[in-house]
């Protein structure tokens, strides 16, 4: 690994931890139920306390993702006019002005249950309104914000709401692909008593079993795949039910192969016609913009893998060599319940 590499990555680590370090400073999360937890699983955030999982260097370098669209959020709202203001001086400040992004980000915590959330961006207005900014960076934008988005920005808006019982409180969700270079605003939220009971609920579910009151409730979603505590996870043993986020993506898994198919039909179709002009042989056509290129690759030999085990196992370890595993993903309709009962009855 090169030096400046090797440097990076150890920057990257404290970087890391002074991270964490402000998060925690703000409200203890081994306690508490944070905004950004209520939307997820409440049996991960419980073992996140109990058993922490270990990030590596790659990893890191993907949180940096979300860390790299702060700072560019912020210089938007500064050339816009917004003033940066301190947490502690954010409610005497007049607006246009902001809180968050690079450095201390608008920490708030319930008054009577253990709940809490720090915001992306907390904007006040001049008129003293208020609007909140939850960035996300991913790969694809959704066509709707996942509901675990939602749910924290409904608890961001519901807490900001008993800070400043006077303001109206707007909020949106500024997803950001930086590979892609796309961006989208998932908008018009704003204070919901009924949601900020449900969100509040479910704090207070995920502080109790991280005091060790309750059991975490597991809640599968899309990001499954990435959690630490997937062993042993009661909502992966046998066939679950699946989130609606992640049904959305097999259904449209399942879609793109159907389409797969129709076009690897037509293509072979295609072909054919054209063999029947070129026949079975090496050929080369051009028109004015197109060319045409026909190939024969002759009958050649391959080795019979299962039987030069069989026969000549000393020969086969000799000449063969590990190959990478991979993971097969496949999606596939089920039969309906009408057309599942008939099969069954016949
Ligand atoms: S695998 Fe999914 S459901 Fe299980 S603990 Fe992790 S996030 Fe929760």
């Amino acid at each position: 690994m090169s030096r400046l590499i090797q440097f990076n990555a150890a920057a990257r680590a404290k970087l890391a931890e002074l991270h964490s370090a402000a998060l925690n400073a703000s409200f203890d999360r081994t306690k508490y139920g944070s905004a950004s937890e209520i939307g997820g699983c409440a049996r991960k955030a419980t073992l996140n306390v109990t058993n922490p999982p270990f990030f590596t260097d790659k990893q890191q370098m993907v949180f940096e993702r979300g860390h790299v669209f702060e700072t560019v959020v912020e210089g938007y709202l500064q050339v816009q006019g917004f003033t940066k203001i301190a947490p502690e001086g954010f409610p005497a400040a007049k607006g246009p002005c902001y809180v968050g992004g690079a450095g201390k980000q608008l920490s708030l915590i319930h008054p009577e249950y253990p709940v809490g959330c720090n915001i992306d961006f907390a904007v006040k207005h001049k008129d003293g309104n208020l609007f909140v900014i939850e960035t996300k960076t991913t790969d694809g934008i959704p066509d709707e914000p996942y509901g675990s988005w939602v749910e924290q920005l409904h608890t961001q808006i519901g807490l900001l709401h008993l800070a400043y019982p006077e303001a109206e409180i707007r909020g949106s969700i500024l997803a950001r692909d930086l590979n892609k270079g796309m961006e989208r605003e998932f908008n018009g939220y704003s204070y919901n008593e009924q949601l900020f009971e449900y969100v509040l609920g479910k704090g207070v579910h995920i502080a109790l079993a991280k005091h060790g009151e309750i059991r975490p409730s597991a809640t599968p979603g899309p990001l499954c795949g990435f959690c630490d505590h997937r062993k042993g996870c009661p909502a992966h043993q046998g066939a679950q039910p699946l989130p609606h986020e992640v049904t959305t993506h097999v259904e449209k898994l399942i879609a793109l192969n159907e389409q797969k198919k129709r076009i690897e039909t037509e293509l072979e179709q295609v072909k054919n016609e054209l063999l029947y002009y070129t026949g079975e042989r090496s050929f080369r056509g051009e028109a004015e913009e197109v060319a045409l290129v026909v190939t024969k690759v002759e009958d050649s030999m391959t080795v019979d893998g299962p039987k030069l085990k069989k026969e000549y196992p000393d020969i086969y370890g000799e000449v063969t060599k590990k190959k990478s595993g991979f993971v097969k993903v496949e999606a596939k309709r089920l039969p309906s319940s009408a057309s599942a009962a008939l099969q069954k009855a016949a």
